[in-house]
């Protein structure tokens, strides 16, 4: 088949201990998933009704490259964490069937232009602008859960140029890995290649040009990085 401009090239992740990448279908996030950083933000959390956003698969950024001070932003701020690789998919699952989707694990930033995001709130608009630009979600490579799996006593941290800015139990989530996949599952038909960021603790805080962020999910990844 021709087309009428270059097909895009899939984005795609490697793999740790392989050649072979992982392919980016695309990027779910679930806002206010750890109960101290929902009060941060002002907000509660609602057990009952998961919140989600996306941002577009070529959003992603590998581990080590330089990531753009973004436009149209003077409060660009940092959102450390676990994201999950489904390596199949489904639709209106139980949590207990939710958990065989996941294929791996990374570390990731889900990158936010804040003001952008205040303003959304404050006029009810839709979070696309502030949550779903360029380069907005730099992401490790990742982990094959067949290899080893996080669980509730793994560590999320961030560092920035050196100093702790963000750590917790992942046993904080307000909604578990399955929980979350399942939620989705009701809401999407999820494919291979999808991955979710599963949220943020609490100690968000903006970055500026020249700012070096290094991420980890204890034991399973790392992601490092630059602001220019
Ligand atoms: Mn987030």
């Amino acid at each position: 088949m021709d087309f009428i401009i270059p097909l895009p090239v899939p984005p795609s992740l490697p793999i740790i201990g392989s050649d072979l990448r992982f392919p980016i279908r695309r990027v779910f996030c679930i806002g206010r998933n750890y109960a101290e950083h929902a009060r941060e933000m002002g907000a509660s959390v609602d057990k009952s009704a998961p919140m989600f956003f996306c941002k577009p698969a070529d959003a992603v950024v590998s581990d080590g490259a330089d990531v753009p001070y973004p436009q149209a932003t003077a409060d660009l701020h940092h959102e450390v964490e676990m994201v999950v690789a489904l390596g199949s998919g489904g639709s209106d699952l139980t949590p207990e069937r939710a958990g065989a989707l996941v294929w791996g694990h990374g570390v990731g930033l889900d990158l936010t232009r804040r003001d952008l995001q205040a303003q959304a709130k404050a006029k009810g608009h839709p979070w696309d602008v502030a949550k779903a630009f360029d380069h907005s979600a730099p992401v490790s490579a990742l982990r094959p859960a067949s290899e080893r799996m996080p669980d509730a006593d793994t560590m999320l941290r961030l560092n920035v140029n050196g100093q702790l800015r963000q750590q917790t139990r992942l046993g904080e989530m307000v909604h578990s890995v399955p929980e979350i996949i399942a939620a989705l599952s009701r809401l999407f038909a999820l494919k291979p290649g999808d991955l979710i960021f599963t949220g943020t603790p609490a100690g968000v805080a903006a970055l500026q040009r020249g700012d070096r962020f290094e991420a980890e999910l204890e034991g399973i990844a790392r992601l490092q990085g630059k602001i220019v």
